[in-house]
């Protein structure tokens, strides 16, 4: 297929290849996923039918360790689509140095049209049909789009019943009872957090003076903006898929998060606050503040708006929220962008954690982990930084150099078998 999303991770990986000069037979190597498996998932459907979903595990490298990478469930997966974010998951990985490669999984499916049974049903068997290529110490599925801990379980379970053990490394992102890990909830927003204030600690700039915004108020986007708050920045405007707020003297993060407690779907929809206005998603990411945090959706910043932004610092707390044209035109207004691949890896890098504890059945209290994922989030973002100045590139291609000179080298390392 040309021109899919695969395509455009390929031309990532080509454009970093000759800024690194990198040898062509590696080259050639990191271009393939090592392993696709694409499976037929049949399901009796509550009314009795049968449904045949697809669904894929793809496995882009597995030369720095085990792979590791999410499963999907929406109806517009592709093979394609998995393929790219295996190989994002690949770079990630090895941007926060972490003992994995990359993988990813999907379930063409609509699990919004489905009862929680038929999801379970379909859960199930995926997990049956990709077991020959999983395992915890092989390759190890995690959450992503429209599965969570219940999913998680359902996964560990079924692999635990045909292994006649508990096997709690089998998959990360699982409820605290079954082996999850503290702070793993947190991870994301909180890395988003660390790696927003090592850059304004580059730049010099005095936190109760720094304004941000934040889009999207999830689990990234909440937690970004109260880790951020409590560090005595400004949020001067937050939204969701129902709208933001502003306010000019900044809003009161600790109030909105008693209100999502209890609103309808944990939305901010209805929030009221003296001095804070509405706003519309489309504006919140133009305010005029310092950071702005991208924590919702990809495409968001993109050729059309990349240029009324005013924010001087963009940490991206959701995966691909700039496009490619987007990211030329903030570089031409001197707008340093903290990339996903780096930004938000403090889930995956949390997710480690959690596999660690599972295998050693011995788990670490919150403190631990926040302390263990801050010192990776920090060596991490030096480690781009520094590379960002030396070559004088964005930090984008700055990470990605980082990604994938380390998967190159371990590749080199290990030679071709035979
Ligand atoms: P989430 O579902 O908890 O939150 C998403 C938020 O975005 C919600 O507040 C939702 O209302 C909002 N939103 C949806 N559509 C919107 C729109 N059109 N405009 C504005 N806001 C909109 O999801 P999440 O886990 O916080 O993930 C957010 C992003 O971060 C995704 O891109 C995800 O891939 C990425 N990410 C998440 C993690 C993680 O650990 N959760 C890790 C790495 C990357």
């Amino acid at each position: 297929m040309s021109g899919g999303i695969f395509d455009m991770a390929l031309k990532q990986l080509d454009d970093v290849a000759k800024k690194l000069n990198l040898d062509p037979n590696l080259h050639a190597v990191l271009r393939q996923p090592e392993r696709e498996l694409t499976v037929a998932i049949p399901v009796e459907m509550d009314d009795g039918h049968i449904e045949v979903f697809t669904g894929h595990r793809v496995q882009y490298s597995s030369v720095r360790g085990p792979c590791k990478g999410g499963v999907r469930y929406h109806q517009d997966v592709t093979l394609d689509e998995v393929k790219a974010l295996a190989a994002w998951m690949t770079w990630k990985c090895a941007v926060v140095n972490i003992p994995y490669g990359g993988a990813k999984g999907g379930v063409r499916c609509d699990p919004f049209k489905m009862s929680k049974e038929e999801v379970r049903r379909l859960t199930r068997r995926y997990t049956v049909m990709i077991m020959p290529i999983i395992g915890g110490r092989r390759d190890i599925p995690a959450p992503d789009v429209n599965t969570g801990g219940e999913t998680m379980g359902w996964m560990m379970d079924t692999v635990s019943m045909f292994e006649g053990r508990t096997v709690l490394e089998i998959v990360t992102g699982k409820p605290i009872e079954l082996g999850g890990s503290l702070g793993r909830r947190e991870a994301t927003g909180r890395g988003v957090m660390v790696t927003t204030l090592e850059l304004l600690k580059k730049k010099g700039c005095n936190l109760p003076e720094t304004k941000v915004a934040v889009q999207g108020y999830g689990n990234v986007g909440s937690v970004a903006a109260t880790l951020l708050y409590e560090r005595g920045c400004k949020i001067m405007g937050v939204s969701d898929v129902t709208g933001g707020f502003y306010n000019p003297r900044g809003l009161n993060i600790r109030k909105i998060n008693e209100y999502v407690k209890t609103s309808k779907n944990r939305l901010l929809e209805g929030y009221k606050e003296d001095g804070a206005e509405s706003i519309s998603n489309e504006d919140l990411l133009l305010l005029d503040v310092h950071v702005l945090v991208p924590a919702a959706l990809e495409n968001q910043i993109t050729d059309k708006n990349a240029s009324q932004i005013k924010a001087k610092f963009i940490a991206e707390g959701a995966n691909g929220p700039t496009t490619p044209e987007a990211d030329r035109i903030l570089e031409s207004k001197g707008v340093t962008v903290i990339p996903d691949v780096l930004a938000n890896a403090g889930g995956v890098v949390c997710s480690y954690f959690e596999w660690v504890q599972d295998i050693q059945a011995y788990f670490w209290d919150v403190d631990q982990i926040n302390e263990s994922l801050d010192k990776i989030m920090v060596k991490s973002f030096d480690e781009v930084w520094a590379v960002s100045m030396e070559r004088k590139v964005d930090m984008r291609t700055a990470a990605y150099m980082n990604g994938v000179t380390r998967v190159a080298n371990a590749i080199k390392q290990r030679g071709i078998f035979p």
